[in-house]
């Protein structure tokens, strides 16, 4: 797995990697007439995630870094799992990325009547027949690796009898499933791909574009290739599962091909990430069992999950550019994806105090009605970023955990006849405290040296703790969302006998209601990301609203897990 300690740094000069060293070449060589034209292909059955993200950031990269233009092309060939609202999220999420793609979004299903006159053609040829056997029947004669496989019966028809039955699979005639257009290639290839694979099955079903125009629709292989070609794709990058495709990519578009140009596939290792599930198919179970709130739930590893979440487009893309691009499988711990959004989220989030699990702090000796204005600076990490007034009074909320009755003694927060700094205000002495009948701290008693204010105050002793706080009488209720990772296992999907559900971690959302926030987040709108002051960063929520504030918790200040895996 790869560490922390393996990223590069954001300032170090990284080395090409292969992809760049191949595209270099092809300049110099002039094989493209120093063109370079990506896509990124997903097919719309479900949102897009962050291995996704990692193949946008590749595709749409590389066109940028070379003057080059990457198109965003919808391999909608299965009608039946596709869906326009994936089509919809596919796109906010590339421009949410920051990302624009060249020309219009293109559809593999804009190509049908151009991929069913090449079929047409590869029958002419005598390298195309119509089969009639069932799918099971197929796959059995498929052969293993070991075993070469067994011809069918019918891939000796003649060229105008497949004419004759591949047109009537086009008209409907047929039920679905009863007859294939496959390949003639080679039944003992050492290939299974080359196994004389399925170009075309019959399918009654209703396509998002096309309607019910279209009874047969061509399989990935038959449309992949030939629509990069269509629209003059130079590199098609895409992940190592399709290096076996890659013979049979070559050699659909070597039976079409009569130009110098050709599209070339390269395959690069898939973002895999520690303590996370990738598939759309978990991630549809996830959404379908209700396990999650939807597929823009926080905790889901989806784009539309991280940027509610509060993830930043940089952090995502930074994060892609550092863990490279890799040639091998491997898992990237996803303390590495948190690491990049701190690192961000540190220098432009402005730092303001939220209490979480508030108890009341009465300053005895502070005058009663009381407000005055103490100035904070918004980011120490942005010197552009500017100050705000924070009204403090005698009243204040601080963090139930920042008090305790009987500390030990290195305890540096507040404690009976112990003292601590307000941040950016006083020192104050805890005198005595409350509890309810329950049992539960309910207020804490203490006196202040008006003499002691930050910055300006006569007296500024030496004290280890500062506190953060909220005044009490200008605070603004909020809901504070605390989310965590959703699995508990680092490799949930990975176990032989086991469900990746089994993993589930049980306290992955932890909901505060009784929340105070300083009243400056009263103005906060829905997705602006704050650090609350010891605690973690911190994001308006979508279901936010003017009287109802809700933050999701972003990340924690620090690795909670690093520390717990120790
Ligand atoms: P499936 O094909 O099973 O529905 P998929 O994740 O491959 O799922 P696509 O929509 O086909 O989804 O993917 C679009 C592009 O994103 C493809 O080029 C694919 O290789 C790439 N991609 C998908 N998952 C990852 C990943 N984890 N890391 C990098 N690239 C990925
Ligand atoms: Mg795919």
């Amino acid at each position: 797995m790869s560490l922390l300690s393996d990223l590069p740094r954001d300032e170090e000069k990284r080395s090409l990697h292969f992809i760049e060293q191949i595209i270099e070449e092809d300049n110099l060589s002039n094989k493209h007439q120093g063109r370079v034209h990506t896509r990124f292909p997903p097919e719309p059955n479900g949102y897009l995630h962050i291995g996704h993200a990692k193949s946008i950031c590749l595709n749409f990269g590389v066109a940028e870094k070379y003057g080059g233009k990457c198109n965003l092309r919808f391999d909608d060939t299965n009608p039946e799992k596709e869906e326009e609202e994936y089509v919809q999220s596919i796109m906010e999420d590339v421009r949410w990325l920051g990302f624009q793609w060249d020309n219009e979004p293109y559809y593999a299903s804009d190509y049908f009547q151009q991929l069913y006159e090449w079929a047409v053609l590869l029958i002419k040829k005598g390298v195309a027949y119509v089969d009639d056997q069932p799918q099971e029947m197929i796959s059995q004669q498929r052969g293993t690796p070991t075993r070469p496989g067994i011809e069918s019966p019918f891939r000796t028809r003649s060229i105008e009898e497949n004419l004759h039955l591949f047109e009537a699979m086009k008209r409907g005639e047929f039920p679905n499933g009863s007859r294939v257009l496959r390949a003639k290639i080679d039944m003992s290839s050492p290939n299974m791909h080359m196994r004389d694979p399925v170009m075309y099955r019959i399918l009654h079903a209703e396509h998002h574009r096309t309607g019910n125009i279209w009874k047969i629709y061509p399989m990935y292989d038959f449309a992949h290739g030939q629509s990069d070609y269509i629209e003059g794709i130079t590199h098609s990058l895409c992940t190592l599962e399709f290096e076996v495709h890659r013979p049979l990519y070559d050699w659909f578009l070597d039976q079409i091909i009569e130009t110098e140009y050709r599209p070339r596939q390269i395959e690069f290792a898939r973002l895999n990430l520690s303590y996370t599930v990738m598939s759309k198919r978990k991630l549809l179970e996830l959404v379908q069992k209700g396990i999650v709130k939807g597929w823009d739930d926080p905790r889901m590893p989806t784009i539309a999950g991280l940027r509610r979440r509060g993830y930043t487009p940089a952090s995502i893309r930074n994060f892609s550019d550092r863990i490279g691009v890799a040639k091998r499988d491997n898992v990237i711990d996803v303390g590495l994806l948190e690491f990049v959004l701190r690192e961000d989220l540190n220098k432009t989030t402005n730092r303001v105090m939220a209490v979480l699990n508030p108890v009341r702090l009465v300053i005895t000796n502070y005058p009663e009605g009381q407000t005055e204005w103490v100035e904070l600076e918004n980011n120490p990490e942005d010197t552009e970023s500017g100050s705000r007034h924070v009204p403090f009074g005698r009243e204040l909320y601080i963090e139930k955990d920042d008090f305790m009755i009987d500390p030990p003694k290195k305890y540096f927060r507040l404690a009976p006849d112990r003292e601590v700094r307000l941040k950016g205000a006083y020192v104050v002495k805890a005198v005595r405290y409350e509890l309810d009948d329950k049992g539960e701290l309910s207020t804490i008693y203490g006196v202040y040296d008006p003499e002691t204010k930050s910055g300006s105050g006569t007296k500024q002793p030496k004290v280890k703790g500062t506190l953060h706080w909220v005044d009490a009488s200008s605070a603004v209720d909020a809901e504070v969302r605390l989310y965590d990772r959703l699995f508990m296992d680092e490799d949930p999907a990975g176990h032989k006998d086991r469900d990746a559900l089994d993993f589930l971690n049980p306290d992955s959302l932890v909901i505060l209601k009784n929340c105070k926030v300083e009243p400056s987040l009263a103005q906060a709108q829905i997705g602006d990301t704050f650090q609350f002051q010891r605690i973690g960063y911190f994001c308006v929520d979508t279901e936010s609203q003017k009287d109802a504030l809700v933050f999701n918790r972003t990340v924690p200040l620090r690795d909670n897990w690093a520390k717990l895996n120790k």
